[in-house]
């Protein structure tokens, strides 16, 4: 088993939704970023890619190289899932929560973990997805971004 940790923050800007683990939310406000500024699938990538011993997002996907640009993190995250399968490693589990203001996750909470229970090719019961407010405290609190971290728990592929 290997244990792996993901943080991720984006800056508010311009726009009118969000996507925070792989489900758009309409918001105020959209997300500085090069690609879909996923916080939360960012912050699993992460998690996926320290598990294994792999570096981290800005390896795999320069922020620098236009072929990312916009990106649906849904896809880099299936990528990662990809590496990490060709290496032998399921998700045993993963724990992501949400740092912020707004948009309030409580309702897409359910979406959410299938949304990422999917793209981890596990079960729903294998996602917990939880969310919080800073309590109007620092740069989350101020509404100016968000962000998220990961944890997540890989095993090797059950042997045939
Ligand atoms: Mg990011």
């Amino acid at each position: 088993m290997r244990i792996g940790f993901g943080t991720d923050i984006h800056a508010f800007g311009p726009g009118d939704s969000v996507v925070i683990a792989g489900v758009r939310l309409p918001h105020s406000r959209g997300v500085r970023a090069h690609s879909d500024g996923d916080v939360a699938l960012h912050a699993l990538c992460d998690a996926l890619l320290g598990a294994a011993g792999l570096g981290d997002i800005g390896m795999h996907f320069p922020d620098t190289d236009p072929k990312w640009k916009g990106a649906d993190s849904r896809e880099l995250t299936r990528h990662v899932v990809a590496l990490l399968a060709a290496r032998g490693y399921v998700v045993a589990n993963a724990d992501l929560t949400i740092l912020a203001e707004s948009p309030r996750i409580g309702r897409h909470r359910d979406e959410m973990r299938r949304t990422v229970a999917r793209l981890l090719a596990v079960e729903d019961n294998q996602v917990n997805i939880k969310a919080t407010t800073t309590e109007g405290l620092g740069f989350i609190g101020r509404g100016e971004g968000l962000a998220a971290q990961a944890v997540v728990l890989l095993q090797r592929h059950a042997p045939r």
